[in-house]
């Protein structure tokens, strides 16, 4: 008989993450199952500190019996993540044939072989594709609002900060908070070829961009510029939208779309 039993609260899951680091206390995998050390069936409650994050497998094991409740507890004192201060890396399953890239509503495919740039600021891309003996590797930097690292993922293996309020990886969809309803970072993974942003701030060297669901803004005083709705299907450019500043030279790779601001 399945057990009944109250949903843990949303607030009381955010508190669990946080403590764990947003993964496995045991290995730091970002998949993970919310586990009561002293079974549920004991305990009968949902108190967050008899709470704590495993993987599907370190889970099993405890089931099992192949790893001991104190074991268990002596990881939950002394997350994974926590003690790494960011996330263990996971690889993302990429290897289609075509790349596509959406950020901000706009969208850039681009057949293999091809190395795709589709956002450069100051030179350097923020969001590359390339391919290597038949593989898609998929490499990205995500910042906070102050120019900080919140998020890499380096040829698909992904990392996040572990410093940062809140991270939530269910099914595809990767989800960074700031605050309770101040989203930092929002990705949708679709292996095996694409990979949709929604929400980010990506920067270098004092240029930044913001990403929503609907557009790509660069903003200062002086004026805003947005892309919005842009389709860029296999050119022969590796790069798609590209922003350099006055400080920097403007690289001899063409480009899409190229704004000096
Ligand atoms: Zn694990």
């Amino acid at each position: 008989m399945p057990e009944s039993r109250e949903k843990i609260e949303a607030a009381i899951k955010r508190e669990v993450r946080q403590r764990c680091g947003f993964g496995c206390v045991v290995c730091g995998k970002p998949f993970y199952e919310y586990d009561h050390i002293d079974e549920y069936s004991k305990v009968r409650e949902h108190d967050p500190e008899n709470l704590t994050l495993l993987c599907p497998d370190h889970h099993a094991e405890k089931t099992r019996g192949l790893r001991s409740t104190a074991q268990v507890r002596a990881s939950n004192a002394d997350p994974f993540n926590r003690r790494m201060g960011s996330s263990s890396p996971y690889m993302l399953a990429y290897g289609g044939a075509v790349s596509k890239v959406s950020i901000g509503s706009n969208s850039f495919v681009q057949t293999m072989g091809s190395v795709s740039e589709p956002l450069v600021l100051n030179g350097e891309p923020r969001v590359r594709v390339r391919t290597e003996s038949g593989n898609l590797l998929v490499s990205a930097r995500l910042f906070d609002a102050s120019g900080a690292i919140i998020l890499t993922i380096d040829d698909n293996e992904l990392k996040y900060d572990t410093s940062i309020w809140d991270v939530e990886f269910v099914a595809d969809r990767l989800v960074v908070r700031e605050a309770h309803r101040k989203i930092l970072a929002k990705l949708v993974f679709s292996p095996p070829d694409s990979i949709t942003v929604e929400r980010a701030y990506f920067s270098h060297e004092g240029l930044s961009v913001q990403v929503t669901a609907r557009e790509i803004v660069y903003a200062t005083e002086r004026g805003r510029l947005s892309f919005s709705g842009n389709s860029v299907l296999d050119i022969p450019y590796p790069r798609g939208i590209v922003l350099t500043d006055e400080k920097h030279v403007v690289g001899d790779l063409p480009a899409a779309f190229h704004f000096p601001v």
